[in-house]
């Protein structure tokens, strides 16, 4: 009831509530976020790259998405709602987080409609809702395949109780999407709901036992609750994410799948299930940036060094394995050694054509940077975050924005003579494994609030794109900024100012920690001092009307090599340029060969070339390579054989890969 009133208050001040409930994270009185979100609907892409990414969001992906959630025969996940709300008599089917997924693609809706308020949406929306609200349960419940069980079943009802079931990630999803649709639209019918559910895993956690209370997997419900507190301010949406996170690691059947064999305060590597670990890293840095606890920024600190230098791959991909063994490196003892999936592995575990890296966990790595950034303003999560937005995640989608990537391997060979649990093959739904089409879907609908950040100190700048950007600064003045570009392609920068604050001002470019020899110049005057890879260059002024920043990072084609440690990589590079890497894919070999077969010359003139894939201009990199003409057949191991017979190849953004047709794909190469 309290909270009713307080969200009538909100809606009686609207405009203030309103304008201090900015962005995806809404950390504006976060006290220990130094940089701030901004609106969902200030900053909107006017060309190139990512305007191009945003409207195959809001023309192809996002329609579809809909119209499969609400496919029957398909997905079933809008008719759980209806079962489960009593205007169907039937079971639910599909997997037991599906309500989640389906929340996910109303976050995406949310934000496409903070840019377009187009009114179709909006009907979608509230439709949606309606029948969201339809489901609740009077103590504020929601999930449904327990509420289909209660209104239809026998089996009765089974709360909460099921160790790895999807409850707390299907009620985070719902969380985190009706604040995003909160400040989209200003409407509260989907924080109503969200009320509902965060008042009733209040009162439950009051009284439920520390096995049930750890019960979390994927743990969306972390970031969805403080998002919750931060929203409707209710101190005890903050008193529920300290205690969900003090109670892990507090019973003796946690398992490190689930990083909650040991407290949270004794863990400093990545361990276990990479969704879980980076969506629960993400929601502890949300608790941070609320009360700042040190040790939790500590250890925050120690597994992203973990990650970020030993166990991510070049792709900016997290979770090397399907399945592993945890704890390494102990004394050996059965009893206590677990089975980890679709998990991080040991340091330099970095296997190619086994990937995991699980579109999830890649958009978890960006949750998480992005959390890190603001927190610190450290350049160097951005560098993480704008990896793996460009390949990990991007190439979760394919092209034309209607067919989805599980897991983002870095090979594919037609002659490995295993079948991986989930193929290398973009698909419409996944089965059973849909959990990243619906996720990759909100997060390419939002890339554009990743864009800048403010600060006391003034504005930055961390992803490029062209845009137009108007926001207010933490003194309320209007800034307005043009930027005008066409990377990842190409390295030139224009960021022109359209109206300042009165008084001097920071504006933050970002200069990747991938970059050499960048070059700023202000009104065309170049600056002389010396601009520092991997760290966010400061240019204060008074800037006035019509002031022009021009920023230039040289986008060579660069050859990358792993650490050493990294076994499946030796002796190979992968191409780079700028913040996207590269793949050779079947359909660019001049001659028919397998791909592990090629050989890059690295001592080939690398050329960019445009090319169409699907409709879609790619830079893509041509260079020459050697053919192994080794016929391996049942081979296992043969005398060398150096082959000097040459292949003319195009590499193309990693991306793009599996776009045309399903043959063999590699990220590195041989030299
Ligand atoms: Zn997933």
């Amino acid at each position: 009831m309290k909270n009713k009133i307080l969200i009538s208050m909100f809606s009686f001040f609207g405009l203030v509530a309103f304008a201090q409930n900015k962005g995806l994270t809404a950390n504006s009185d976060s006290p220990h976020a130094k940089l701030k979100s901004l609106g969902l609907q200030e900053v909107v892409w006017t060309d190139g790259f990512w305007k191009e990414q945003f409207d195959v969001e809001t023309q192809n992906t996002l329609p579809y998405m809909w119209e499969l959630y609400h496919n029957d025969s398909v997905s079933h996940a809008y008719a759980n709602f209806k079962i489960a709300a009593g205007l169907e008599k039937g079971k639910h089917a599909g997997p037991s987080f599906h309500d989640g997924d389906f929340y996910k693609i109303m976050e995406g809706m949310a934000s496409a409609y903070a840019i377009n308020k187009d009114p179709e949406l909006d009907k979608q929306m509230d439709e949606a809702i309606a029948m969201f609200a339809q489901v609740q349960r009077k103590d504020g419940y929601i999930n449904t395949p327990v509420l289909i069980e209660e209104r239809w079943g026998t089996l009765g009802p089974e709360e909460l109780q099921k160790q790895l079931g999807f409850e707390k990630y299907n009620m985070g999803h719902l969380m985190t999407a009706a604040c995003v649709h909160y400040r989209a639209t200003g409407k509260t019918n989907f924080l109503e709901v969200a009320e509902g559910v965060a008042d009733f895993l209040y009162d439950f956690y009051k009284k439920a036992s520390p096995e049930l209370a750890r019960n979390a997997i994927c743990p969306s419900h972390y970031m969805g609750i403080v998002e919750m507190y931060r929203t409707v301010k209710d101190p005890r949406y903050l008193e529920l994410a300290n205690n969900l996170i003090d109670i892990r690691g507090t019973t003796d059947d946690g398992t490190d799948d689930n990083q909650d064999r040991i407290p949270f305060s004794e863990q400093t590597e990545a361990m276990g299930h990479a969704v879980r670990a980076n969506y629960l890293y993400a929601g502890i840095a949300d608790l941070y940036a609320e009360t700042g606890e040190e040790k939790l920024m500590e250890n925050l600190q120690s597994i992203w060094e973990d990650v970020a230098y030993r166990k991510m791959y070049i792709t900016g991909g997290c979770g090397a394995l399907y399945d592993g063994v945890s704890p390494d490196g102990t004394v050996y003892d059965p009893s206590i050694v677990q089975k980890i999936h679709q998990a991080y592995g040991r340091p330099f575990q970095l296997p190619n054509a086994t990937a995991h890296t699980e579109t999830c966990a890649n958009i978890g790595n960006v949750l998480w940077n992005w959390r890190m950034l603001q927190l610190t303003g450290d350049a160097k999560y951005t560098d993480v975050m704008e990896l793996a937005f460009y390949n990990s995640v991007l190439s979760g989608v394919s092209l034309e924005g209607t067919e989805f990537c599980y897991n983002n391997p870095l090979n594919v060979s037609k002659d490995l003579p295993f079948k991986q649990r989930w193929g290398h093959e973009r698909e419409g739904y996944i089965a059973w494994s849909n959990c990243c089409a619906p996720n990759v879907t909100r997060t390419l609908a939002q890339v554009n609030n990743y864009a800048y950040n403010v600060s006391e100190n003034g504005l930055y700048v961390n992803l490029y794109g062209s845009n137009h950007l108007k926001t207010e600064t933490l003194s309320g003045e209007i800034l307005e900024i043009e930027q005008t570009t066409n990377y990842p392609w190409d390295g030139k920068i224009t960021l022109k100012i359209v109206k300042a604050p009165k008084k001097a001002f920071s504006i933050f470019t970002r200069i990747p920690g991938w970059s050499e020899g960048s070059s700023i110049k202000i009104n065309n005057a170049t600056l002389d001092h010396e601009i520092q890879s991997g760290s966010y260059a400061e240019l204060n002024r008074k800037w006035k009307k019509g002031d022009v920043i021009e920023l230039h990072i040289p986008m060579p084609v660069r050859l990358m090599q792993a650490n050493p440690l990294v076994e499946e990589t030796k002796s190979q590079v992968a191409v780079k340029r700028g913040p996207l890497v590269y793949c050779l894919e079947t359909d660019d070999l001049s001659q028919k060969v397998n791909i592990n077969q090629v050989v890059l010359d690295i001592d080939s003139n690398f050329k960019t070339k445009p090319m169409t894939i699907k409709n879609r201009a790619v830079l893509g990199i041509t260079a020459r390579g050697f053919i192994e003409n080794q016929d391996w057949d049942k081979a296992l191991y043969k005398p060398l054989n150096l082959s000097k017979k040459s292949i003319d190849i195009t590499l193309i953004p990693y991306y793009s890969w599996g776009n045309r047709n399903v043959e063999e794909m590699t990220v590195w190469m041989p030299y």
